[in-house]
């Protein structure tokens, strides 16, 4: 079936009527997904007043499947978060008396049937769980909502897949011609419209309400409060004790450290984001939220209304400007799934513009690895990609230069990049990151013509104009004390000096891998001829 089709099915109004006539059994249940927070999550709210009114008890679920992590490219570091995040999910969960049940499932196909051999074993009826939009998941969900229909009247249960994820959901911004927007503007013109006409958008939903007294020790609920939180998978652990004690104290889990950092940035930051968001060097630049995000530990919501409240309007535009360009940035994220759900052929590995599906990349194995180990040359490529390998995550400025680079200046298939970035990102986020090397690579939802190319020196002069980022990465330049502003960024260039360049060749610093002006050539031909193929 399209996929248009399958996400009509899902989305609400619900799939059946079976949902209004069927009786709730002995229990209902939440699937945690990407929404792993209790605060202010619609479709665990919605399972326990469906518990409640039934005067039953509300069972969470978490599907753990190797397989899946690894379709989707999930980062050791990332698993990791998740769960992490889940251990204590479970402990808050728990002070409510309820359970929350880790199901590992191998192979990704079978986790429809396995909810409902799980659910019958449970006797509980009712399922509810939030929308992905990716395509794979579209399809699970059609496939689960059919599976839980099946059988025998007193065998029958429903699942209820509701929009949690974005403001408004996808789909439901028309733009002139009838068609979904393409171009992120006037996209956003309409979501500010749609939100302000629509304010149950930004609806805030309780956290669950406690089961009933002694649900903990009823027999058939009892051993689900013991169920652990497994290990990583195979292929998804952390390397060692290092690192895992490094990325814990870089990243904590769980929704009160998005509430804390949310709240920490609300009331400090946010109002000199529009100045300091484009420079790295500046931790508190940005927000350093995209892990909740991306996580459901935050939900977009909670951080609309944060920042909306703290504006002197009391609305999305207006007011402060700081204020007004964050919420425009949680909106991208919003855009690109918005995007997922318009042309769904974006998850299957193709460009959003089809006319660019004909340029003929490389494929040079060692320059994708001089990329990936931060060993270009360009000390702001190379920073960039290093901070990623310490810890990551890399800034928003960065990710366009570094995936420019790659497209452009190598002319590596942007594919390759966009995998590596989901295999190492603490925020690695199918829609987002397709987007954004969309947008670098130029074969994305963004306008502007291929022949963009980021100049990788004036990047770097002009967003980290002392090299304060460069040297906190770059270790054989960081202790170059007599390094001019100018040569931070082209050491070996035209205003090195004789001394630092020797003292670079001591130490291994490469040179540049590629001249930028003869590599802008090189890709706008290729470009221009794989148009020309179409
Ligand atoms: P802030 O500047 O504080 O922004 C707040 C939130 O808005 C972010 O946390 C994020 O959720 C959202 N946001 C901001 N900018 C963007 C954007 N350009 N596109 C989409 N959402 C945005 N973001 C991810 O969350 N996951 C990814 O896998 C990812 N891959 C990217 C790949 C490339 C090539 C590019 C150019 C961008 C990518 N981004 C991705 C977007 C962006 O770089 C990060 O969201 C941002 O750097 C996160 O830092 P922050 O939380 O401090 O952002």
């Amino acid at each position: 079936r399209p996929i248009e089709t399958l996400y009509a099915a899902l989305a609400e109004p619900e799939t059946a009527s079976l949902r209004k006539s069927l009786p709730v059994r002995q229990a209902v249940v939440h699937w945690f997904k990407m929404d792993l927070r209790l605060h202010d999550n619609r479709s665990l709210w919605l399972a326990s007043q469906k518990a409640q009114e039934a005067g039953v008890p509300l069972i969470c679920l978490y599907v753990l499947s190797p397989e899946d992590l690894e379709a989707h490219l999930r980062a050791p570091i990332r698993v990791d978060f998740m769960l992490r995040t889940l251990e204590i999910l479970k402990r808050d969960l728990d002070a409510l008396e309820i359970p929350l049940w880790v199901e590992t499932v191998g192979k990704r196909a079978e986790v429809p049937s396995r909810i409902k051999e799980l659910m019958k074993s449970w006797g509980a009826s009712h399922l509810f769980c939030a929308m992905e939009y990716e395509v794979d998941e579209l399809r699970r969900e059609a496939k689960l909502v059919k599976r839980l229909a099946e059988g025998e009247e007193d065998e029958r249960m429903v699942a209820q897949v509701v929009h949690d994820t974005c403001v408004v959901m996808p789909g439901a911004l028309k733009s002139g011609s009838g068609g979904q927007y393409a171009v992120y503007s006037p996209w956003y013109r309409a979501w500010i419209k749609h939100v302000e006409e629509n304010p149950d958008c930004l609806e805030m939903y309780e956290k669950p309400v406690a089961n009933p007294p002694g649900t903990r020790d009823r027999r058939q609920f009892s051993h689900l409060f013991d169920c652990p939180i497994p290990e990583a998978p195979e292929g998804k652990r952390l390397r060692d004790d290092d690192e895992k004690v490094r990325f814990r104290a870089l990243w904590p889990a769980g929704e009160h450290e998005a509430l804390r950092r949310l709240e920490k940035f609300c009331d400090e930051d946010i109002g000199k984001y529009a100045e300091r968001r484009d420079m790295p060097a500046k931790q508190e630049g940005t927000s350093n939220l995209s892990v909740h995000f991306a996580s459901g530990t935050l939900s977009a919501r909670t951080a609309i209304r944060a920042a909306r409240d703290r504006n002197n309007t009391k609305k999305l535009n207006g007011g402060n400007e700081g204020i007004q360009r964050w919420i425009s940035e949680v909106a991208w994220r919003e855009f690109y799934k918005h995007v997922l759900v318009g042309w769904p052929y974006v998850c299957m590995n193709k460009p959003f513009k089809p006319l660019y599906s004909n340029i003929e990349w490389s494929y040079n194995a060692s320059h994708f690895r001089a990329w990936t180990q931060g060993r270009t040359g360009f000390p702001i490529i190379d920073a960039a990609m290093r901070q990623v390998l310490a810890t990551g995550y890399m800034h928003n400025r960065l990710r366009m230069v570094v995936a420019s680079f790659l497209a452009k200046d190598l002319l590596i298939d942007w594919r390759m990049g966009e995998r590596y970035f989901m295999e190492h990102l603490i925020d690695g986020d199918f829609a987002s990151n397709n987007g954004g090397w969309g947008f670098a690579a130029s074969v994305g939802v963004d306008p502007q013509p291929y022949f963009r190319v980021f100049n990788p020196l004036l990047q770097s002069e002009k967003f980290d104009p002392d090299g304060e980022y460069i040297r906190r990465w770059v270790e054989e330049l960081r202790d170059l004390d007599d390094l001019s502003k100018k040569e931070v960024h082209d050491p070996y260039g035209r205003c090195g000096s004789e001394e630092v360049r020797k003292r670079l060749e001591e130490r291994g610093y490469p040179r540049q891998m590629v001249e930028h002006a003869g590599a802008r050539e090189r890709a706008l031909e290729a470009y221009k001829r794989g148009l020309a193929r179409d």
